[in-house]
């Protein structure tokens, strides 16, 4: 029997691609998945240091892992991702029975640090590369792409130039570096040729995508484009029905994104705009180069392009110097765009980040009484979008069981909202449903989902708005708006 491994992945989507790729690279050197952690021969942990709760989570877990590596000679225990990038050989000496440690940008090196481990040496590699080898990775093994039939992750771009001064990702990722358009094309091809329908293109400011070439007029040697040219080509890929794009930088919505939003029926009526803070002063102690004022208008661009269009969000309550006038803000920006979710947090300092040093961050009491108000306008906001889509019909890319139980099956459909459905219904296996699109009718909604009801007719309605597409408006666009308004140079932009 081959060795097996198990991944626990904590954060973002990009750690969650990362550990596809370490799992992809561990089948090609002959490991498989084991069913459990009691099973396995190797434990990896993908970490996140984005709030020091997920950290302390690290330290917990790496301590409670001690009987794990005992229970079994031959165990080895590797940690990589945010967390590892920047504690390094530091956690080596703090958890003896830890094997490796891997930085983000040392993916590639986990089997050759495995089989080092085994052998009893310890090690830990967290260099920095600029290189673009860092894309380079084997063809999707079978049982890596059996995880999520349907759906794949694709990077196009990696590391964040801009320094927000909440945020670890420039120290943890690295500088901006963007993939060669062809190289996305050619992954997304073949993507589609084993049977993917959606694809996440993943970047730190993904639509920030090739923005470096284009200013310095070296698109052409480096082999990127515009970020809209590049979904403009993915959308031209047989198979793909749907693209979606994670995470976006607002300063970053130009003309040409979101006129692609009115022009490319495979582009998910779906953006993820994080506002972080409705609050100009703090956006600025924030370092985001863009007003509140400027996110309206961004809604406002995207809705007039596909007016069926859905936004979501992140918000941040309790930064330091966040006023109760300040959050007021937050909680009037969040209610004017309508956003359909928010992932809200309280402010954590971060080591290294500037915002560490800023005074004035609220009391905690009163920093939790904001994140209960906003999650409760929030909860509001979100029910009342789903209700509204009760009558309406979607096409859902069905994940598999849900965690309902049951014969309950679970799916995403264009908005990013889960839906969740019956297999009896749609005459379906629950068990090998996954990437099957269903058209649905909403029937039900609840606070964190729409529940379905299978139907084959034709006719579809697309949801909010039931919009059909339009051509974007012309004039001023909302990039050269934030530009305008926040009177800075925007990178790679002006
Ligand atoms: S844009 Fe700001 S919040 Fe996003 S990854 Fe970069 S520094 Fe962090």
């Amino acid at each position: 029997m081959s060795s097996r491994f198990r991944i626990r992945t904590y954060g973002c989507q990009m750690n969650v691609h990362d550990s596809e790729k370490i799992a992809n690279l561990l089948h090609h050197h002959r490991w498989s998945e084991a069913r459990g952690e009691d099973e396995a021969d190797l434990l990896v942990i993908n970490t996140c240091s984005i709030r020091e709760k997920a950290e302390h989570r690290l330290y917990s877990d790496l301590g409670a892992l001690r009987a794990w590596k005992r229970a079994a000679p031959g165990r080895a225990l590797g940690v990589g991702g945010c967390v590892a990038q920047q504690e390094g050989d530091a956690l080596l000496r703090r958890f003896p029975h830890l094997d490796f440690v891997f930085g983000t940008h040392n993916l590639r090196r986990v089997p050759a640090m495995v089989e080092a481990a085994r052998a009893g040496q310890r090690s830990a590699r967290v260099d920095e590369s600029r290189s673009l080898e860092r894309f380079d990775w084997p063809e999707r093994h079978p049982a890596t792409s059996e995880h999520s039939p349907g759906r794949a992750f694709v990077t196009v771009m990696e590391g964040c130039d801009m320094f927000c001064t909440f945020c670890v990702v420039p120290l943890t990722r690295g500088r901006e570096i963007s993939r060669p358009a062809r190289d996305v094309i050619a992954e997304v091809e073949g993507l589609a040729a084993r049977g993917v329908r959606e694809v996440t293109l993943l970047g730190q400011t993904v639509n920030a995508y090739g923005r470096h070439d284009v200013r310095r007029g070296r698109a052409a040697a480096a082999g990127t484009l515009g970020f809209a040219e590049l979904l403009e080509r993915l959308a031209g890929v047989p198979g793909i029905e749907r693209i979606r794009y994670t995470s976006p930088h607002p300063l970053f919505f130009d003309d040409a994104l979101v006129a692609a939003h009115g022009r490319l029926p495979a582009l998910c009526p779906h953006v993820h705009l994080p506002a972080q803070s409705g609050s100009d002063e703090v956006l600025e102690r924030m370092h985001r180069r863009y007003r509140a004022a400027d996110l309206v208008r961004i809604a406002e661009a995207l809705r007039a392009a596909r007016p069926d269009l859905v936004l979501t969000t992140d918000l941040i309550v309790g930064f330091p110097g966040e006023s109760e006038a300040d959050f007021r803000a937050t909680l009037d920006l969040v209610a004017e765009i309508g956003f359909v979710d928010a992932y809200s947090f309280k402010y954590s300092p971060r080591p290294g980040t500037r915002a560490a040093e800023l005074p004035g961050a609220p009391e905690p009491a009163v920093a939790q009484a904001r994140l209960e108000e906003l999650q409760g306008l929030q909860r509001g906001l979100t029910l009342a979008a789903h209700r509204a889509r009760v009558g309406t019909r979607t096409r859902v890319l069905l994940e598999g069981p849900s965690r309902r139980g049951g014969t309950q099956l679970t799916g995403r459909d264009p908005y990013h909202r889960v839906v969740n459905l019956d297999a009896a219904e749609a005459g379906l296996d629950p068990e090998r449903a996954a990437g099957v699109l269903l058209e649905v009718e909403i029937v039900e909604a609840t606070p964190h989902s729409l529940i379905g009801a299978p139907r084959v007719t034709a006719g579809l309605r697309t949801g909010p708005g039931q919009a059909k597409f339009r051509k974007s408006p012309s004039g001023p666009g909302p990039m050269r708006t934030v530009a305008a308004r926040s009177g800075v140079r925007m990178p790679g932009i002006d």
